[in-house]
């Protein structure tokens, strides 16, 4: 049997390179990923075909390669294919971060491969985990005693949220019939994902009328609740954006709170795109209420430009995550009271997971938050600085003043139709591809968005996008539509 053993352990050498193995290894990817950041301002932010099918005709288990021949496959398939999100000039959806810091404290994270689900497991890695937590409750002002999670996004992080909610509510599958859930149709589609996920889809699913802004209108959030209880049904969630994902629109936080305290109701708030915002001064008191929320998702893959793979959920009320998630189980009667803080596995759907702390831990303890403050703002204005100058360009209109730093806009020809037009547009910049943004449906119209959130995208961005919106409306020959004089 001894030397059966041996022999396996021979065969499987491999997954536990030497040190020199590891250095080529090592030296392989890293120039290979050094050479995409020193050159990131050349690439394009959408590669509308790649070349090669290696990784369609790939036999996972039945074959292998080199380093070097994985890089050169994987060079033009993966790394010069659809969006790049590293580039500064995505500006699609809401744009993706990936901080150089955070990747190397991936790669530390995944080297020790600490466990971070349980306290007993890595006191460290959970101290550094609810730190984070701690600290992002302290902004938004939630009081002692609330809690939260790491989780890999804002999706999960709202269902967290959600089912929180189902359980402090007391929501049993026999109330489910007789219970009403209020959003606005601008409300992110992982809530109703998560509402579907949490078996709370056969609730009364009330859509909130919005203002001229798209923000929740408080009249008639009022009116349904009070038609609502009339009929026997009871009001228990509210779900407000601190920034839509179409428009950036900030719901009345403060007001919705009002709404929620008067009618017994859990208040959550999906700010995964707008909520680190919460730090600007341009953003200041915006959000005000929302330290009055019971739960709040929000999204360091996206306002802290770390690379994707991490959310964040927020509740006031800390014990009642734990109400909601935490399970024992005879194998781990160890640990039970070897737990000086919060497992983050009882608070969560999740028992083991990615170390995900380190990737935010790491570049705030060697920055501050200063810079990223600093990025933040300036995103801001760069939004405001793209609408004022889209608006100059003759046939462009531009649509509200921008909340956040989503804007969108149109161009109106002096034939043809708009959308028909906008849509071209939109295929030319696609094909160009320095610069890559979306389009959304707005009351009806194809309408062109952009959202400003890459920490790689800068003034020279906008100003580059700008000059090649030009270029495409002198190459598709558009005329602008005659602006109405008024005497
Ligand atoms: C992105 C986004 C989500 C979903 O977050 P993921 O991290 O993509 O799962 C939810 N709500 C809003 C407003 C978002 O912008």
């Amino acid at each position: 049997m001894r030397e059966e053993i041996l022999a396996f352990e021979k065969a499987s050498q491999s997954l536990d390179p030497s040190p020199d193995e590891r250095a080529g290894l090592r030296g392989q990817i890293i120039s290979h990923t050094e050479d995409f950041i020193d050159h990131i301002e050349d690439r394009k932010a959408f590669f509308s075909d790649s070349g090669g099918d290696s990784i369609k005709s790939a036999k996972p288990g039945k074959e292998t390669d080199t380093i070097e021949g994985i890089i050169s496959k994987l060079r033009e398939e993966l790394d010069s294919d659809g969006i790049n999100p590293a580039s500064g000039g995505h500006l699609g959806y809401i744009p993706g971060g990936g901080i150089y810091a955070s990747s190397l404290a991936d790669y530390w994270a995944a080297i020790t491969n600490r466990y971070a689900g349980v306290f007993f497991a890595n006191p460290g890695a959970v101290r550094i985990e609810n730190k984070l937590i701690r600290w992002l409750n302290d902004e938004v002002g939630y009081p002692d005693g609330a809690h939260g999670n790491l989780t890999s996004g804002g999706s999960i992080a709202n269902l967290v949220g959600i089912v929180t909610a189902r359980s402090a509510m007391n929501i049993k599958a026999v109330d489910i019939p007789k219970s009403s859930i209020y959003m606005t149709q601008q409300g992110h589609h992982s809530l109703d994902k998560a509402i579907k996920v949490a078996a709370l889809h056969e609730c009364h699913i009330r859509f909130v009328e919005m203002d001229e802004q798209y923000r929740m209108s408080i009249p008639s959030l009022k009116r349904l609740i009070q038609q609502d209880k009339e009929a026997g049904i009871r009001p228990f969630l509210l779900l407000g954006s601190a920034g839509t994902t179409d428009l950036g629109a900030i719901d009345p936080m403060d007001q919705m709170a009002d709404v929620a305290a008067e009618n017994n109701m859990w208040f959550h708030v999906d700010a995964a795109y707008g909520g680190f915002f919460m730090l600007t001064e341009q953003i200041g008191d915006r959000f005000r209420g929302m330290e009055r929320s019971d739960s709040i998702c929000i999204d360091p893959h996206k306002g802290m430009f770390l690379p994707y793979g991490i959310g964040v959920c927020l509740v006031r009320n800390g014990e009642l995550m734990k109400k909601a998630f935490a399970f024992k189980a005879s194998y781990l009667q160890d640990i039970e009271g070897a737990n000086e803080e919060i497992n983050p596995m009882d608070v969560s759907p999740e028992m083991t997971k990615h170390f995900r702390g380190l990737r935010m831990w790491l570049p705030l303890m060697l920055y501050g938050i200063e810079p990223f403050k600093a990025c933040l703002e300036e995103k801001l204005l760069l939004a405001k600085y793209f609408h004022s100058e889209i608006s100059k360009i003759p046939g462009f209109e531009a649509g509200p003043e921008p909340q956040l730093s989503v804007v969108t806009f149109r161009f109106l020809p002096e034939e043809g139709e708009p959308d028909q037009v906008n849509k071209k547009i939109l295929e030319e910049l696609h094909k160009d591809g320095r610069v890559f943004f979306s389009s959304t449906t707005i009351d009806g119209n194809f309408t062109l968005r952009l959202a400003i959130l890459s920490f790689r995208t800068h003034l020279r961005t906008i100003d580059l996008l700008i000059e090649i919106l030009q270029q495409i409306v002198q190459r598709l020959h558009l005329q602008p539509r005659p602006v109405a004089r008024s005497n």
